[in-house]
């Protein structure tokens, strides 16, 4: 495979317009990841419902294409999952990424198979895996803080 392949139609089209760009002011979670290696960097914002379903989630970032349409493919899958739900989803598509597992392109996975080409450029891996990380953080953070009525705001640097 060469290296353009990996830059498919899907993520092109995420990195061009990507999907829920933005702040949210009044957001339960704030997480933030760096990947130095590459200098990928997103802040992550995540709004809650009463249900402790990921009702709103917006990112703003900088960085290649991977990371970029990554975050973006990465925010459409998990909003609207529970916050257990979206934890198992996050590290079933690490696994993946990571080639521990299949890829899947049912369901949920559709767009985010066509970053399977990750897997033959062991560097890339981590501008893929960088918002799942960072959203990873922030969902484990607030779990162990549920009782508090406390914002939760996290940052990662350069996580597998
Ligand atoms: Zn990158």
């Amino acid at each position: 495979m060469k290296l353009n392949e990996l830059y498919q139609t899907i993520i092109l089209e995420h990195y061009k317009e990507p999907h829920n760009v933005g702040e949210l002011l009044n957001a339960d979670i704030e997480s933030r990841g760096y990947n130095e290696s590459c200098g990928d960097d997103v802040r992550l914002f995540v709004k809650l419902d009463d249900e402790k379903k990921i009702d709103e989630i917006r990112f703003k970032g900088k960085g290649c294409a991977i990371s970029q349409s990554s975050t973006s493919m990465m925010t459409d899958a998990i909003k609207g999952k529970t916050i257990d739900e979206a934890l198992l989803f996050v590290d079933s598509f690490k696994s993946m990424l990571k080639g521990e597992k299949q890829f899947s392109d049912e369901g949920d996975y559709e767009e985010l198979s066509s970053l399977k080409g990750v897997l033959e450029f062991p560097v890339r891996v981590k501008c893929a895996t960088l918002s799942w990380n960072t959203v990873r953080n922030g969902l484990l953070q607030f779990k162990s803080k549920e009782n508090e009525t406390t914002k939760v705001a996290t940052t990662i640097h350069d996580e597998e």
